[in-house]
């Protein structure tokens, strides 16, 4: 019998926050950029929060209030720039936290634009399509004086996709008396949306694992993966994976995993979830449990679901010997110190998960101009980007001696903290 784990559910994990883990991996990065504790305070603490409640006339006529956020990391680069995510389990750590990423995933793939994210304390799962119309437009319109083109451009996250963004970008539109293109990423391509942005975040976890194993002596063709999480991230990688040769042994969700030993067939794996919702009880592979999953012996690990799945608790059994960061902070800093001494390589979130925003970034840039590229202009400008920012990073470790994530962390930091300075503080 599979456990069934709630989004969020971390099995067998102790309690964390992820604004914790976020600012132990700023001040490792101060300290090895040598600045002082002023720029650790500057940096660790968001520009601009709000938060907001967001009542609901539901389908039957009952009220019900939601509570939703908005962080603002930083603007030093540019307008802050993040995801939007409905979630039982989203708090104003949680976004705090997500924003600050955010900042550093920007500055890394030089993009030029600050840190944000927002976040709605709702389950998805249990609203009708019309509910979540009505909590979007009202969560839009209380966040609306924050947010254009040239202050914060939100994008989807975890429980949110191109349909929440057409009704975001609708709502401010009218707000505004026209049409803002510019104010979302991530919208259906018939409202300027941009091609391959549905599977950037995922192409670049497959650019970036490609790499990571490359860099590991482990050629593709046969190399063994699982993929945690088969939602918008996690199905494309699993199938960009198998594409390119590798055998997907196991995937999972929140509802449980599936393991085949010779390769799941992912294409009737994407079939079987569309039809039912889940990856349980497809009939291509044996049951495994969720947490288990984190702990086979692949050569790849690719942690696509939520924040705090690799901790103290479990990280001394995961025998992967590279693990490529889909999600957003899956990696607790004491479980990072447990896989450098296991020498795993571990290719950071902000490296890792950031063709999602480059591609926002094109997005916003075509929106901008009226003026739309091909699916191969479009991956070949991200595959450029991701190539060099993995290059960048993996030099910047062997300079500095430190894992990846150190050395990415640091080279952001630097790069924001750069503006700062040379912008001045304000008064
Ligand atoms: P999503 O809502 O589309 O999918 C999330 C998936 O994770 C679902 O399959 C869900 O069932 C599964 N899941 C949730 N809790 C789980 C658990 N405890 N164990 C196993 N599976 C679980 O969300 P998404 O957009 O794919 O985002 C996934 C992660 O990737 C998040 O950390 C997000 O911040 C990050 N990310 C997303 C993008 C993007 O472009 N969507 C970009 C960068 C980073």
């Amino acid at each position: 019998m599979t456990a069934v784990l709630e989004p969020g559910t971390v099995a067998d994990a102790p309690a964390s926050n992820p604004l914790d883990d976020a600012r132990a991996q700023l001040a490792a990065a101060i300290d090895v950029l040598g600045y002082d504790q002023s720029m650790h305070q500057l940096l660790g603490t968001p520009r601009r929060e709000v938060t907001v409640s967001i009542p609901l006339r539901r389908d039957n006529g009952d009220i019900e209030v939601f509570t939703g956020h908005r962080v603002q990391h930083n603007f030093s680069r540019g307008p802050a720039k993040g995801g939007l995510r409905y979630s039982p389990d989203v708090t104003l750590d949680e976004v705090r936290a997500l924003a600050m990423w955010m900042t550093w995933k920007c500055a890394l793939l030089d993009v030029p634009y600050g840190g944000a994210k927002g976040g709605v304390r709702i389950d998805p799962r249990h609203y009708s399509p019309a509910e979540l119309e009505r909590v979007t437009r009202r969560y839009t319109s209380e966040i609306s004086p924050l947010i254009g083109p040239e202050r914060d451009i939100p994008a989807p996250d975890i429980g949110t996709d191109e349909r929440t963004m057409a009704w975001l970008m609708d709502t401010y539109s009218v707000q505004q008396g026209h049409t803002v293109l510019g104010v979302t990423t991530g919208k259906p391509l018939s409202l300027g949306g941009s091609l391959g942005r549905a599977t950037a975040t995922s192409r670049g976890v497959a650019h970036v694992a490609f790499a990571a194993l490359g860099d590991r002596g482990i050629a593709l063709h046969g190399a063994t993966a699982a993929v945690q999480g088969f939602g918008k991230v996690g199905r494309y990688a699993a199938r960009f994976l198998a594409e390119a040769g590798l055998e997907v042994v196991a995937v999972s969700d929140q509802y449980g995993a599936v393991a085949a030993e010779a390769g799941l067939d992912i294409p009737a794996l994407e079939q079987h979830v569309d039809a039912t919702g889940s990856v349980l009880d497809f009939a291509g592979g044996d049951v495994l449990d969720g947490a288990a999953l984190l702990e086979l012996e692949v050569d790849l690990l690719v942690p696509a679901a939520v924040e705090g799945v690799l901790h103290g608790g479990n990280t001394g059994r995961v025998r992967a010997k590279v693990i490529v960061e889909g999600a957003n902070g899956p990696t607790t800093p004491e479980a990072d110190e447990v896989l450098r001494q296991a020498d795993v390589l571990v290719a950071p979130d902000i490296l890792a998960n950031a063709g999602g925003v480059v591609v926002s970034y094109f997005e916003w840039v075509q929106a901008n101009q009226a003026f739309w590229w091909s699916s191969d202009e479009v991956e070949a400008r991200l595959a450029t980007r991701m190539d060099l920012a993995w290059q960048s990073v993996t030099a910047h470790a062997r300079r500095l001696g430190v894992p990846l994530r150190a050395a990415a962390t640091a080279l952001a930091v630097e790069r924001v903290a750069q503006a700062h300075q040379q912008r001045g503080l304000y008064p």
